[in-house]
């Protein structure tokens, strides 16, 4: 079987592990539950939240981008829809954001796991081979 790499195991929010176990246990589409974690890897068995307070970090990245969203909204606004009053600015950013909530949560964490969790990438475990 190919080997998952980084990009693709961060697309689909795999475990930075074994890259094979999701990281959440839902899709994002799901609105009520769209940010439960697994607490341990279904695959590896990695525990996920590296310590207490772990996914603090991830809202940095996930700030940063809804500052973003809201730029590029702004930037739309301004540039196709002729500068409207204040409201007209505030109400569809405001929408834009909500909307990506989901998207931002996750794809903090994903990144925020991936590159700052120190975990590495194990092909497969040999010792104990679990499953
Ligand atoms: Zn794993």
């Amino acid at each position: 079987m190919k080997e998952p790499n980084k990009i693709e195991a961060m697309v689909k929010a795999k475990c930075p592990q074994c890259r094979k176990g999701n990281l959440f246990t839902h899709p994002w589409w799901n609105l009520f539950k769209f940010d439960r974690m697994h607490v341990h890897c279904p695959e590896c068995g990695l525990r996920y939240e590296r310590e207490p307070g772990f996914f603090y970090g991830a809202m940095y990245i996930s700030y940063a981008f809804t500052v973003g969203i809201m730029l590029v909204g702004g930037f739309i606004i301004y540039n196709y829809f002729g500068d409207p009053e204040p409201l007209g600015y505030i109400i569809p950013i405001v929408l834009i954001s909500v909307l990506f909530v989901p998207f931002n949560f996750r794809i903090a964490r994903v990144l925020f796991i991936h590159f700052f969790s120190g975990v590495e990438y194990k092909k497969e475990k040999k010792a104990s081979s679990q499953k």
